[in-house]
């Protein structure tokens, strides 16, 4: 494995930043975490500062500011040397020691205690994160080099370590849409946690790959030639799912020849306009399998991406999702809140709370819950289980906690749709506001301008907060 060295971080630094008086402070982070962690070695064997080095590159490939490399530089050494807070801010500034502050605080956080301080402050800390966002972006890469080098440790501390990335690690990335990393993430899990399922996937991947290798370069040079044949600037590239979305799949019981999206192409195009033309002309061109349509565009999810899907019947009855997406899009998908910071990096917390809605969600189960342990249980219920899916009647999705019932889609859709639901229908049958929804269903409410408002029992069978306030607003004013 190659180590990052000081010369390789500035470099891909300056691709994007070539303001000389961040380089200058990026290099002398980099000499004072090197003098401060004089001595100490990683498991690996390796000097410790390869592992800020390695945080701060990671950082760097998505091309955030000088402060924040900075503090990944500077991130161990409030919590493994003898550097204070009170001297990073005198050698550099107060914002990177608040940053270094945050990474080492967050660090404690236990999801998984009841104890009654660990819950203050695993809730200052969340509540924090809405401040400064980019403690968390350090944090994920910090687990993301530490997951990189698990080899080193021992099989209990793997598997300890592997949890928690899955539990706390994957759900942040995916609500800040880093989506690369959070793949890698997941495979990294897998890979501990089931060393066995995962190399088998991992060949079975490859192998899909190897068999379907003529199809896709014929379907690449194919399209490729219609949109030039339109004089649609654009480019092609293909990706297979992740081992873990493979695994993920099968557990839930698919084939993996019955995986639709085992291998997708992405055509990236100029403007929206040209995305939908461009799925016009794909459609035109090969068959689409009926009801796999989905239109993130008009729809983005709650980590903003956005892109059209649609799954086509290719050459040899191949079964290929095509996204097609703007470019901008394209890094929203990749990078998503580290591409969001780039170009807006004056943005108020406010601001990201209205955008974001993962920041909108905790600040809303803050202001609504006051018992700490309870504040907790919350969070974990509401943003840190796995997500279903559900349609409206006209297609569009409703992303939903775990667990959820009717009533909180009949909320997330509106709070007219809740407070006038009389009975729903889920997948064409009857069925009652408290039937828990599972992943696809199809959900329409009936609703009745005579209906006196929601049932007040309904707040104790439904799981999101925005649900419970409704529902609690509606009763106050009889209050
Ligand atoms: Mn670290």
């Amino acid at each position: 494995m190659n180590s990052i060295t000081i010369d390789i971080l500035l470099e891909n630094v300056k691709k994007y930043n070539n303001n000389h008086n961040d380089l200058e402070m990026i290099n002398r982070a980099f000499e004072c975490a090197q003098k401060m962690h004089a001595g100490q070695l990683r498991q690996s064997g390796e000097e410790y500062i390869v592992h800020p080095l390695s945080v701060a590159f990671i950082l760097s490939e998505l091309q955030l500011d000088c402060e924040t490399i900075v503090a990944a530089l500077l991130h161990d050494t409030l919590e493994d040397t003898n550097l204070t807070k009170d001297e990073i801010s005198h050698s550099f500034n107060p914002h990177v020691a608040m940053m270094v502050d945050g990474v080492t605080k967050i660090g404690k956080i236990n999801f998984n205690t009841k104890e009654e301080a660990n819950a203050t402050n695993t809730r200052k800390l969340l509540i924090g994160l809405i401040e400064e966002v980019r403690i968390i972006l350090i944090k994920i890469a910090d687990r993301l080099h530490n997951m990189r080098t698990l080899e080193y440790k021992k099989r209990e501390k793997q598997i300890e370590i592997s949890n928690e990335t899955k539990d706390l690690y994957v759900p942040l990335a995916y609500y800040l849409g880093l989506y690369r990393i959070k793949s890698e993430l997941e495979d990294l899990y897998l890979k501990y946690s089931n060393p066995s399922i995962y190399t088998m996937l991992s060949n079975k991947a490859i192998e899909f790959e190897h068999n379907i290798q003529n199809t896709l370069n014929y379907m690449l040079e194919d399209i490729d030639t219609l949109l030039n044949e339109q004089d649609v600037p654009h480019f092609i590239k293909s990706r297979t799912k992740n081992v873990y979305g493979i695994y993920k799949r099968i557990k839930s019981g698919k084939k993996i020849n019955e995986m639709h999206d085992l291998l997708a192409l992405k055509i990236v195009v100029d403007d929206i306009k040209d995305c939908y033309y461009t799925l016009g002309m794909i459609h035109n061109k090969y068959k689409p399998i009926n009801n796999n349509f989905k239109d993130y565009i008009a729809q983005p999810k709650i980590n903003m991406y956005q892109s059209l899907h649609t799954t086509i019947f290719g050459v040899d009855d191949h079964l290929i999702q095509t996204q097609i997406r703007t470019k901008e899009m394209d890094l929203t998908a990749n990078n998503g809140m580290a591409y969001y910071l780039k170009n807006n990096p004056d943005k108020s917390s406010l601001e990201l709370q209205r955008e974001f809605q993962f920041f909108n969600s905790l600040s809303k189960i803050n202001n609504s819950i006051s018992d700490d342990i309870e504040f907790v249980e919350q969070v974990k219920k509401e943003l840190f289980s796995e997500n279903i899916y559900v349609y409206t009647s006209k297609g569009d999705i409703i992303e939903l906690p775990v667990g959820s019932t009717v009533i909180d889609f009949a909320y997330k859709m509106s709070e007219e749709v809740g407070n006038y639901m009389s009975v729903p229908k889920i997948n064409g049958q009857y069925g009652s506001p408290s039937d828990i929804l599972k992943n696809k269903d199809i959900v329409s409410i009936l609703t009745d301008n005579t209906s006196f408002g929601p049932n007040i029992e309904w707040i104790d069978e439904c799981v999101t907060t925005g649900a419970k306030d409704a529902i609690k607003r509606f009763y106050k004013q009889f209050k």
